[in-house]
């Protein structure tokens, strides 16, 4: 459809917030479903995850258009980077939270299983029953592994983007 107009009301993304998150907060303070708000946006029948995760030029113009939203922006809150054996990682709405973070923004690095602090604000993330990764560890066991979490997290972040291929062989079983 053409001659449409931006929207009134655009909600300003957050830092590495994702696609789906970012849309369900806006179908939401619409008052539609997310399927209703891609619709609206001139997407219908695009499945939501599908779409943040492989972002075409198309799709990224026609949001920036009905949100001033920048193209740039918009490719930078879907999983585009991302290497194809990664999808299955990605958990569709954040696998652990944040005591910082707004509940209902979902971050990119929040949906990888691997993630054990909060990107932007470095607090522990805690499961649905509260605890952390040192609650469940003990604070001393914690303490010597964390940078061997850490290592393997920013490992795991590099494959994810399909960079550092070659740089490290298999991790073979080790002992702490
Ligand atoms: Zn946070």
């Amino acid at each position: 459809m053409t001659g449409r107009v931006c929207l009134p009301v655009v909600l300003l993304p957050e830092a590495d917030e994702r696609l789906s998150s970012w849309l369900a907060r806006m179908a939401t303070f619409y008052a539609m479903t997310v399927p209703e708000f891609l619709g609206e946006l001139g997407l219908p029948q695009r499945d939501v995850f599908d779409l943040e995760w492989r972002l075409s030029e198309g799709e990224g113009a026609l949001i920036a258009a009905r949100t001033g939203v920048s193209e740039v922006a918009l490719q930078a809150m879907a999983y585009n980077e991302f290497v194809p054996d990664a999808r299955i990682m990605i958990a569709r709405k954040n696998r652990h939270c944040c005591r910082d973070c707004p509940a209902d923004v979902h971050r990119k690095a929040a949906a990888l299983p691997w993630a054990f602090c909060c990107a932007i604000d470095g607090t522990d993330l805690h499961d649905f029953g509260g605890a952390t990764l040192a609650d469940l560890l003990g604070s001393a066991r914690f303490d010597a592994l964390h940078l061997h979490a850490k290592t393997g997290a920013d490992l795991l972040n590099s494959w994810a983007r399909g960079e550092g291929q070659g740089a490290f062989a298999p991790i073979e079983c080790c002992s702490f």
